[in-house]
């Protein structure tokens, strides 16, 4: 049985407790949501300003060379390399995923000419899916996007597979992939692999170099706080830049743009992943998220993470019984990743009234309320409170109200 008391002990032996005082937190709010949009970092609104002013108002054009601007998607890329295993000049932070899954999707079918399938899983987020589509029809050679089952990619595998595109930890149940194993059968089969870290940047241990990872992309308004629309990161590993290819070929992806050569000759590295301009104002902001998740021990992390999810997962057992709400979230602890999913017939509704109470996790269709787990900022004794709602909601037919049904356009 979990007490109040267990879990105020835990929050005072928390060696994570500090971070949470880096970060803005309402009053009134118990935030479950960090997974979708990470919270904002107490340093956030001081550095932008410093950019605006300083570098900006003041520095005016000389801050591309004065304060390092050019450099940023670079620098950036290789803190957030730190952060999933990659070795420096192997990320750069760009563009958005959805831009940067066509960039190395393209790039990864080029470097298997002849091979015409990209696989990935049905459930896959939308925006992998509809990009690995898109890419096919504009390819108009007989591509297609071929999905598997949850679970059942090693089936989907044959000679004809160019790449594989996974994401790794699973935005509606948290359920995680073995990147290594699934790498390494992808591989036998004569195809590479392209992992969406979206969920697991900042939030799980991540070993792109150890699993030998051919390409990977990533968000930054997530588990990186980075704010909404913060730029996304890239990775290409070490063994395929010299070969590979990318079909968005700007001016800032050029061996040398400011010649003003007018035949594109692609820089060297992973430099010729770089489009354009880089947002600078935005890498400013995601640039302190990361480096609050470069302070924050990953192991610890991580292991705070297990043990709030086990928790939370017991407490809704404790708290909601007979109501009907089912946690569909893997309990084996090396399955999943950083956030709980329960499922309910009325989830949206269900949501929505904790969202009212200020408990604020998410919906995801048809049928399942979210909760994401951020260690930096989430404490032991949030969770009694969560699931304390949770059934307050549910046995009091709170979220019956009709503003709670009423959708919402962000869900
Ligand atoms: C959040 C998320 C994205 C987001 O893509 P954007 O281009 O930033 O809108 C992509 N893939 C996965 C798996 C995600 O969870």
């Amino acid at each position: 049985m979990i007490t109040q008391a267990g879990l105020d002990a835990m929050d005072r032996d928390d060696p994570l407790a500090p971070f949470r005082d880096e970060f803005v937190l309402p009053d009134g709010v118990i935030y479950l949501d960090g997974n979708s949009l990470g919270a904002l970092p107490r340093a956030t609104p001081g550095r932008l300003a410093a950019v605006v002013e300083r570098e900006w108002g003041t520095g005016l054009i000389r801050s591309w060379n004065d304060a390092g601007w050019i450099g940023l998607p670079a620098r950036l890329g290789d803190e957030i390399g730190r952060l999933v295993g990659a070795p420096e000049g192997t990320v750069i932070a760009a563009d958005s995923t959805s831009v940067n899954l066509f960039k190395l999707l393209s790039a990864a079918l080029r470097l298997r000419l002849g091979r015409r399938v990209i696989v990935s899983e049905a459930g896959n987020f939308p925006t992998d899916l509809y990009i690995a589509e898109g890419l096919a029809a504009l390819l108009g050679q007989g591509h297609e996007l071929r999905t598997a089952a949850a679970g059942e990619v090693a089936g989907a595998l044959g000679p004809d597979v160019a790449v594989v595109m996974l994401t790794h930890v699973d935005y509606r149940t948290g359920a995680m992939h073995d990147m290594a194993a699934i790498t390494a059968a992808a591989h036998a089969a004569g195809a590479l692999v392209l992992w969406d870290l979206a969920h697991s940047a900042g939030a799980v241990p991540v070993d792109l170099l150890g699993a030998d990872a051919d390409f990977a992309v990533g968000c930054g308004y997530k588990f990186l706080n980075g704010g909404p629309g913060a730029p996304a990161f890239l990775y290409v590993a070490g063994r395929l830049q010299e070969a590979a290819r990318y079909p968005i070929t700007g001016w800032l992806g050029h061996a040398d743009p400011f010649a003003f050569d007018p035949g594109y000759r692609a820089a060297p590295g992973i430099g010729g992943a770089v489009v354009g301009t880089p947002s600078v104002l935005a890498m400013a902001a995601l640039e302190v998220g990361v480096d609050i998740a470069l302070r924050a021990p990953m192991a610890e992390v991580r292991a705070k993470s297990l043990r709030q999810a086990a928790l939370l997962m017991d407490l809704v057992a404790q708290h909601c019984p007979g109501t009907g709400v089912e946690p569909v979230t893997p309990g084996q602890e090396d399955r999943r990743g950083s956030q709980v999913s329960f499922r309910h017939p009325e989830a949206y509704a269900v949501m929505q009234a904790l969202i009212a109470q200020g408990v604020i996790g998410d919906f995801r269709t048809p049928d399942l309320m979210r909760f994401g787990i951020t260690p930096l900022t989430l404490r032991y004794a949030d969770l009694w409170d969560v699931a304390v709602a949770m059934g307050g909601v549910l046995a009091s037919g709170a979220w019956r109200e009709a503003r709670f049904g009423v959708r919402n356009r962000v869900t």
